[in-house]
């Protein structure tokens, strides 16, 4: 395995502290041996041993064992500097580029990264550097396209990481084998056979002091943009010959280009809705307009939903519905795939015949299998049984796979930059019919369920 070193630009920053140095611990209990050192940057005037104190605490929270919070504390060196600044990043790159691989994270504000970007263009790098971006890749379809451009002036492509923790989820990677290694999904899993698919991530964690981040992006870009749009694209890709980063990425592009807003009009095929005060089991949720650092002329939305139609020849006429909201009652995060109903149903069996599904649990990792059966008082009569199984859990969180993937060099689990460009297009037009007013916005109360016309494949 290549010496890496994982230069962590923001190192001082809330996405380092709660998400990447867990993940690298997490990374290292399972791979005592992967040989990776953290170096920290950031503005934030830290001492080495301050930089080692914070790396401790976030291991240590993150529940990484006392040698591998020694072992990378002790080998982490920290730089206070401006990273926008040619004349400060460029020397630390330059000290650090000898050896094995070098990974640039830019856990930064997106303007910051894009800053840092520019400072980076004519800097002579190593063969060795990768960058792993976080999301938001840009801020729309244009300044998506804009950030690809200046990122390819720094190194080529299938170097930069793009990254998205949901295709580090263990569900979402078992998608792959239950469509591509099971004659029996394979067989029908088209138009011909399914009637819908619903992929929905709805939690019940309100705002949580997040209004800094959450108030800019809302529901539609924090979850559907980047992430819900991903798991749809593994959902409904050509089987490719080969899981390699070419072939996978080639045909998930593939489908989000064929990816149209049902009835191609963003007014019908949308909608938006904001929670108001309410209670979650024992807790109590204020108005998110009300919540500190919100504001209310930014208009966010806090739950939305958009269905689109993969316009191929696989999946025309398919409503697939994507929905994400907040401060929910109930958790739904799942992908569920609806069946058609068959063509002939025996005369003397009495219905209603119910839908058969198939459901994938997001979180917890769970298959479910809904199927119609004889009924138990009358044989002729039609039910429902349900065949359910636990999903393998995985030993990594979705953020540890995906760093495994960047430390090795591979792109293989992040979103390569035609594809962020894609899911833009559909979110930006979504975004210009709420700007419009063609949306109105939903008011629903902290704890309720999703309302019921807005799940339509559950009925
Ligand atoms: P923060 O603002 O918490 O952290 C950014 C860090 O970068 C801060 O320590 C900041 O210092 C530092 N910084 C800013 N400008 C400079 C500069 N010119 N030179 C050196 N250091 C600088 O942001 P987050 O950690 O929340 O987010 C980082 C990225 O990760 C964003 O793109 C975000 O969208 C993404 N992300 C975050 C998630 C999260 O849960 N936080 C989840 C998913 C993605 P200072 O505090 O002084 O400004």
């Amino acid at each position: 395995m290549t010496d890496t070193t994982l230069l962590i630009l923001g190192a001082s920053g809330d996405l380092t502290r709660r998400l990447l140095l867990p993940g690298i611990g997490s990374l290292l209990e399972r791979e005592p041996d992967r040989p990776v050192r953290i170096v920290g940057a950031d503005r934030a005037d830290l001492s080495a041993e301050d930089f080692g104190g914070r790396l401790t605490e976030a291991l240590t929270e993150g529940g990484a064992s006392s040698e591998v919070v020694d072992r990378l504390r002790d080998s982490a060196t920290y730089y206070p500097i401006d990273v926008t600044e040619a004349a400060d990043l460029g020397p630390v790159l330059e000290e650090l580029g000898d050896t094995g691989r070098l990974v640039l994270y830019f856990a930064l504000p997106p303007a910051v990264t894009e800053r840092t970007c520019r400072a980076m263009v004519g800097m002579e790098l190593a063969e060795n550097v990768h960058l792993a971006m976080e999301k938001p890749f840009g801020h729309d379809q244009a300044s998506a396209r804009e950030l690809n451009r200046l990122v390819a002036r720094i190194v080529p492509d299938e170097r930069v990481h793009r990254v998205d923790h949901f295709l580090g989820k263990s569900s979402v990677l078992d998608i792959m084998a239950l469509r591509f290694a099971n004659r029996m999904l394979q067989a029908v899993w088209s138009a011909e056979h399914i009637e819908s698919i619903e992929i929905a991530y709805d939690e019940s964690l309100a705002l949580e002091g997040r209004a800094g981040y959450y108030d800019h992006a809302g529901a539609l870009v924090d979850m559907i943009q980047s992430h819900l749009l991903q798991v749809m694209s593994v959902v409904t890709m050509e089987p490719p010959a080969e899981i390699s980063d070419r072939e996978l990425r080639d045909a998930k592009s593939a489908v989000l280009r064929a990816t149209r807003l049902w009835d191609g009009d963003p007014a019908t095929a949308s909608r938006r809705g904001r929670y108001t005060a309410g209670t979650i089991g024992d807790r109590s949720v204020p108005d998110y307009l009300a919540e500190k650092g919100v504001d209310p002329a930014r208009d966010t939305e806090t739950m939305a939903q958009i269905t689109v139609e993969v316009a191929n020849q696989r999946w025309a006429g398919v409503p697939i519905t994507l929905r994400s909201g907040k401060a929910l009652g109930q958790t739904r995060k799942h992908v569920v795939v609806t069946f058609a109903d068959v063509r002939h149903l025996p005369a003397g069996l009495t219905g209603p015949d119910p839908k058969d599904r198939l459901i994938i649990g997001l979180s917890p990792d769970v298959m479910e299998l809904h199927l119609t059966t004889n009924g138990t008082s009358d044989p002729l009569a039609l039910e429902q049984s349900v065949l359910r199984t636990d999903l393998r859990q995985a030993e990594l969180e979705a953020y540890g796979e995906v760093l495994a993937a960047i430390l090795d060099g591979e792109v293989i689990l992040s979103v390569r930059g035609d594809a962020a460009e894609e899911c833009w297009r559909i979110a930006d037009q979504v975004l210009a019919a709420w700007r419009s007013g063609a949306v109105p916005m939903t008011d629903y109360q902290a704890g309720s369920p999703v309302p019921a016309d807005w799940h339509p494949a559950l009925g």
